[in-house]
């Protein structure tokens, strides 16, 4: 079995509706715990079908953006997707009010009836044309960006291929291509406006229409958020300001004195010393070759894993015209194959293409044979603490990839990770601006995201660019658009993978198990419970933070990059 042989079937809509009001009929009718287990497993086939489809779909289409046949049935599936939500609603309704209630939870655990009510909050037959719209808008963004085709260097290149000239070990091309990109983004400037204008407003009127007071309780139900809220998060980012924004602050310093510079620009900032950021040696074939060895010494788990990953063609890797920008992974439940989408584009970022991307697989790899699909299914903020934790634990293997280079790409690894912090806090804290005040202005948002600035990255220097002096980069994070809230995960998994990072450097063999045991839980716990059961410190606490950090930023303070 391999991805390139799985069959695409599009879901009708008719027979998917008619086979959820059966089901609805028969978990209503099951006069006994066999019966409702019988009802309960058809409902997870169904679950498990629809999602294997609109997945194989997704990553055909990302693949070719310009195959008409995968277009077109991307649009067929914005259009049906949001009715089978809303009958999946209620078949989620009967579900929590049947008397077989406790014996669900029993099956399933406490954490998956949590997630099924939120669920059931987050639409209604009333809402699902706007879904529709919303739906249409993230795609027409996804588009726009994938449409891009820039001049630079005597080539065509698209959004992702600008990648390396971003890090390039040349001020004048990292300028450069920092004004081409943007110069895309200003370009469009006011369709972005209207895209993202018209995105809130939508989604605002969702939330009120579902009872919401505003967007932004439905933006954590949607994620699935069972154990923690918008409060907590506060707290988390107060953390973050007080504890991680100095560190980062004197990082930046350090690294301006390394460049040389008088002022670090905006497009200084991804490169780390005056060598030039290490590069993966060798091309995609030797990457992949490095990668098998990397998985086949961490351990026999991870070597079955990617065994299986390449045997099953399970990767798209390679940058290509008309291909989505970005990585992903996903899974397909009906062939229990984990996928992995990537851009190689030279740098270090190939090589997080195995260690982060691979660290979701793995963990979806782990938990495939477990049939209930909310087992497998962690909410985002625990999915990337599998993928960031695995890019710290696979450190060993990085002379592998990067040479006479490792120890440079470890400390720039841990730096960025820690630079990368206040960031991810400043687009959470940004989103949570936009839908407490639903009726701002684009003009007013860009003022949001100056303040949210100059708060979280005091030392952001734009140069002579007015685009993005006037308060417009985060439009360049697609998760602001097309996954709201989304971005916080990042950033409270960041801070759990240093935890795994300080746990490896004591006792790698342990903190590996540790990893691989909650790997293995997958979904079956919300993130503070989850926590809790691995012995994880609980990040939304004040004053966690202090306990671990620390470690990390010692270790950044005693190794200076330009001796390595
Ligand atoms: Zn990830």
């Amino acid at each position: 079995m391999t991805f390139q042989n799985l069959e695409y079937k599009r879901p009708d809509q008719d027979t998917v509706l008619k086979h959820i009001a059966e089901l609805k009929t028969q978990l209503e009718s099951a006069a006994d715990e066999a019966a409702f287990l019988a009802a309960l497993k058809a409902v997870n086939e169904l679950h498990r079908d629809i999602e294997s489809m609109a997945s194989l779909c997704y990553i055909r289409h990302s693949i070719d953006t310009t195959d008409s046949f995968y277009k077109t049935e991307m649009d067929h599936l914005d259009e049906i997707l949001p009715s089978i939500m809303e009958a999946n609603q209620k078949l989620q309704i009967t579900l929590l009010q049947s008397p077989h209630r406790p014996y669900l939870e029993a099956v399933l655990g406490k954490t998956a009836l949590e997630r099924l009510e939120l669920s059931t909050r987050t639409i209604s037959a009333a809402v699902l044309d706007d879904l529709v719209s919303e739906n249409k808008l993230v795609s027409e963004y996804s588009r726009l960006l994938a449409s891009a085709s820039l001049e630079f260097d005597g080539k065509q290149l698209n959004l992702q291929q600008m990648g390396p000239y971003l890090e390039a070990s040349s001020r004048d091309t990292r300028r450069a291509a920092v004004d081409t990109m943007f110069g895309f983004y200003h370009e469009h400037d006011t369709v972005l406006d209207d895209i993202y204008d018209r995105l809130v407003k939508i989604r605002h009127k969702i939330a009120r229409t579902l009872g919401f007071e505003n967007f932004v309780a439905l933006g954590y139900a949607r994620m699935g958020r069972t154990d923690y809220d918008s409060d907590m998060v506060a707290t988390y980012r107060k953390q973050v300001l007080q504890t991680i924004v100095p560190l980062a602050c004197s990082l930046r310093q350090k690294q301006q004195a390394r460049l040389g510079l008088s002022r670090l620009f905006y497009y200084d900032e991804p490169l780390s010393d005056p060598k030039g950021n290490p590069k993966p040696l060798g091309d995609a074939d030797e990457l992949m070759n490095k990668a098998s060895v990397m998985f086949a010494e961490l351990s026999p788990g991870t070597d079955a894993f990617f065994t299986f990953m390449k045997q099953a063609g399970a990767m798209d890797l390679i940058a290509k015209p008309g291909k989505e920008t970005g990585g992903y992974c996903t899974f397909l439940p009906n062939w229990q194959m984990p996928f992995i989408f990537a851009n190689f584009n030279g740098t270090k970022d190939d090589v997080e293409v195995f260690t982060h991307e691979g660290g979701h697989a793995y963990q979806a790899y782990v938990t495939r044979d477990d049939e209930w699909l909310s087992h497998h299914e962690p909410g985002m903020e625990t999915a990337e603490i599998h993928s960031m934790s695995m890019e710290f634990l696979t450190w060993p293997w990085m002379d592998l990839f990067f040479g006479k280079d490792a120890d440079r790409f470890r400390y720039n690894h841990l730096a960025d990770a820690l630079m990368f912090i206040p960031y991810g806090v400043a687009v959470d804290h940004y989103q949570h601006l936009v839908y407490e005040n639903p009726a701002a202005t684009p003009e007013e948002r860009r003022q949001f995201w100056l303040d949210v600035e100059s708060t979280y990255l005091p030392w952001r220097d734009y140069d002579e660019n007015t685009y993005l002096k006037g308060g417009n980069v985060w439009k360049r994070q697609t998760h602001i658009f097309s996954a709201p809230f989304y971005y916080i995960d990042y950033t409270l998994a960041q801070v759990l993978a240093f935890w795994f990072w300080q746990a490896a450097r004591n006792d790698a063999a342990k903190a590996w198990q540790q990893y691989d045991r909650l790997c293995r839980d997958g979904g079956k716990l919300g993130f503070r419970l989850l926590l809790e059961a691995h012995n994880l410190p609980n990040v939304f606490e004040a004053g966690s933070l202090d306990h671990f950090i620390p470690a990390v930023s010692a270790y950044l303070e005693s190794v200076d990059p330009l001796t390595l």
